[in-house]
């Protein structure tokens, strides 16, 4: 049984009172300088009377205000140095901050560990992960840039499994040159006595010092993170390189981050196994955008007497169709081509790129032959490979994914007859839709309640109607369990609890997500290799300071645009990391899902908002109520516009129906400009276009927060100007 020495209501009980008085004491003294003199003049003779009471206490009541996260202990430091000057000032605030420190980070460890849980902010969580991951070095270089406060740090490592013994010594060590600097200004400060003193070059120089210390420290904790990530290494370290940076990877990420290296004159390498252009031009965005646009005109054809046209029958021709898919990709390949890459100054080698060392790559070229360049960074920029659950009996059977469908349905004259969809996810229900709308008999089958699980139910619900109105036949909470190949064709196992569908199919498409490659290019022996994704940091830096990564490869938004905006972000990083670093920003990052209707949403949405415990208002705008979409016949769907209480500034927009993709790209612009939705209001938009929708959504909003007493008000005086 875990037996405590003093009972936890009374340790709680002790703390609190220890902390009101502490309080107490600094708010009495407050910050007055003069106030501090006189009491400094005072302690002075003290200490010369009676120097070991006089350190006692003052060491005994340093340790008490560390403890208590009280915020005397800056003052205290500075009468430290005034007391007792520089040399013993720095040894005994050293030894009692480090002291109280200890003692912080075991109440919060022993005493206070479920208060300080339950009330774990995002970033205290942050923090814990990062002491906990790392824990001396991130103990040191918090200590040695203060800029997160100490008290914080003390908390947070209570709940890690750092040791008491080395929380000691790196705090120790950590906290030695700020308190050099504050024991130094103390020093300063006490020989001011009329303001010509506090004019002199010695208390100003004191007052930079601590005003430059942060910015100071945290080149040199860079410094020591670096080297000792890359202590292993240091016999390979060439001493020049031949390239400033090679990129592995030549689809979104790569092409981007290849291309800002070489704007700016970096000589940079960009290797890529497969042909330029990655995932989104031959197996994502260009092919499925492609594929839904002609299965769009065979629906609008399908819906055209709505509009007083009539069509013929419609008929698709789908290799036709698959031959227009291939004419799309054809005309956007030379935008990504090696030939225009060249031209912008990037080196492409075709080949496998395989990273040998944090600062060497080898590339196996088509002929076999190897080449090795030494690059003082690298981008890994490698993308994601589909999922494919360990389903029984696929081997054999017409099962594809993203990588295998394009070329499978290039070898079709017809559309697949039956074709079952695995994944309700955007994949999953834009393909479904289109397949269904060229023909095919679609069985989307999905493990969870709804469809697009992301996004607010409403959302969900509404793709599933319009999914259903194109003949998708939904099949929610089922597992596909096995494939069966017979005389007779293959038959998908389907259940949902005891319940079991024999679905016949001529093509089955797992659509169930990807994962970060990780595997086969020299991450393992650089020890980067996680359990499903590069780790890597707010900077898109890898453990390996020389490695950064964009795109699918890092596991974050698998999105063409986010490759883009990440790659930016890395290959500044790489390049110019040594003197300035540009943090990944992911605000606004908006998101389509190309079905009829569309789904487009940037930042949060209800249930995000609910679950960061963020308070919204909510403001929606039908579309019914939209001149353009009544003239166009599209008036299903909706604008929902999340602000915070009270203000219009915007939290999260999502837009369900026509032109959403469109239409959203106005409220991300807003919102990564800080524009509220009064912004958006007093924007002069064209009649009739969808984006008044924006305009009209942002109109709502002003009537649903117009100040009701005014108005009143208002009333009264036209009322009394009216006679
Ligand atoms: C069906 C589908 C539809 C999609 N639709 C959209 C959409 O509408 N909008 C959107 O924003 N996103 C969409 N996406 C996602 C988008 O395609 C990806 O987010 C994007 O392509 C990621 O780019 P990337 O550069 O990270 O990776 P990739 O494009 O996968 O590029 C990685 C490249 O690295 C190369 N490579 C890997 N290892 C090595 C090595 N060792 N040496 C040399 N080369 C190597 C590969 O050959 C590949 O070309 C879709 C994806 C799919 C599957």
């Amino acid at each position: 049984m875990n037996k405590r020495l003093v009972p936890r209501p009374l340790l709680v009980i002790t703390i609190l009172l220890l902390v009101s008085a502490a309080w107490w004491v600094v708010a009495r003294l407050g910050l007055d300088l003069t106030a501090l003199q006189n009491a400094m003049s005072s302690l002075q003779a003290w200490y010369q009377a009676a120097p070991a009471v006089v350190v006692l206490a003052y060491v005994l009541l340093y340790v008490v205000a560390a403890a208590l996260s009280v915020p005397g202990a800056l003052l205290l430091t500075l009468a430290g140095g005034a007391m007792f000057g520089l040399g013993w000032g720095v040894l005994w605030v050293s030894l009692a901050s480090t002291a109280g420190a200890t003692l912080a980070m075991l109440v919060s460890r022993y005493v206070l560990r479920d208060w300080v849980q339950s009330r774990w902010s995002s970033r205290m969580r942050d923090l814990q992960q990062r002491l906990q991951q790392d824990g001396p070095w991130v103990l040191l270089s918090l200590r040695l840039v203060p800029v997160v406060p100490f008290f914080l740090i003390n908390v947070a490592a209570g709940l890690t499994q750092l040791r008491v013994g080395t929380f000691w010594w790196v705090s120790q060590l950590g906290m030695l040159p700020a308190t050099l600097v504050y024991v130094n200004a103390g020093t300063q400060l006490a020989s001011i006595r009329s303001l010509s003193d506090a004019a002199s070059s010695t208390v100003w120089g004191a007052l930079v010092l601590l005003a430059v210390l942060p910015w100071l420290a945290r080149p040199l904790v860079k410094l020591l993170q670096h080297r000792r990530a890359l202590a292993p290494w240091r016999a390979q370290r060439p001493s020049r390189f031949d390239r400033n940076l090679v990129v592995i990877g030549g689809g979104a990420a790569g092409l981007v981050a290849s291309y800002v290296a070489a704007a700016v004159r970096a000589k940079v390498t960009l290797v890529e196994a497969s042909a330029l252009g990655g995932d989104c031009l031959y197996h994502g965005c260009v092919p499925s955008k492609a594929l839904i646009r002609c299965a769009a005109w065979a629906h609008h054809m399908r819906q055209a007497n709505v509009h007083g046209v009539s069509a013929q029958a419609v008929t698709v021709d789908f290799a036709a169709v698959m031959r227009r898919v291939r004419e799309v990709i054809a005309a956007i390949e030379p935008h990504d081509s090696p030939a225009r890459y060249t031209a912008l100054g990037v080196e492409v080698v075709q080949g496998r790129a395989v990273l040998e060392s944090p600062w060497h790559v080898c590339i196996t070229l088509p002929d076999g032959s190897e080449q090795r360049l030494s690059t003082r960074a690298v981008v890994l920029a490698t993308g994601a490979s589909p999922i494919i659950p360990p389903v029984p009996g696929i081997q054999g059977a017409p099962c594809v994914t993203s990588d295998t469908l394009w070329q499978h349905l290039a070898s079709l004259n017809h559309a697949p007859a039956r074709l079952i969809m695995v994944g309700g996810g955007p994949m999953g229900c834009e393909l479904a839709q289109a397949m269904a709308r060229l023909g095919s008999q679609v069985t989307l089958v999905e493990r969870g309640q709804r469809l697009l699980s992301n996004e607010d139910p409403e959302v969900g619900a509404a793709v599933a109607e319009a999914l259903q109105a194109d003949g998708v036949l939904l099949r929610l909470q089922h597992g596909l369990q096995a494939v069966q190949t017979t005389e007779h064709g293959h038959v998908a196992v389907i259940t949902h609890g005891e319940q079991r569908h024999d679905v016949p199919f001529d093509l089955l498409v797992f659509a169930v997500g990807r994962l970060p490659k990780t595997q086969g290019f020299g991450l393992e022996a650089l020890g980067l290799q996680g359990a499903r994704v590069v780790q890597s940091n707010e900077y898109l830096q890898t453990l390996c300071p020389t490695v950064f990564v964009a795109g699918d490869a890092t596991g974050r938004q698998p999105f063409t645009h986010a490759a883009a905006h990440q790659a930016w972000h890395a290959t500044v990083n790489a390049l110019f990391g040594w003197a300035w670093r540009v943090r990944l920003d992911n605000q606004a990052m908006p998101a389509v899902t190309f079905t009829d209707p569309e789904v487009g949403r940037v930042g949060f949405n209800e249930a995000e908002a609910r679950a960061h415990a963020v308070s919204y208002d909510v403001t929606r705008y039908n579309l019914a109520e939209l001149d353009r979409a009544i003239t166009d016949g599209q008036t299903q769907g909706w604008i929902k516009v999340l602000t915070a209480p009270g203000k219009d500034t915007i939290l999260g927009v999502t837009w369900v129906g026509a032109h959403a993709g469109e239409g959203l790209a106005e409220f991300a612009l807003a919102m990564r400009h800080r524009l509220g939705l009064g912004a958006v209001l007093r924007t002069l938009h064209p009649y009739p276009t969808w984006s008044e929708a924006a305009k009209a959504t942002a109109g709502r909003w002003r009537q649903d927060h117009a100040p009701q007493y005014l108005l009143r008000w208002l009333e009264r005086l036209h009322r009394w100007r009216r006679g």
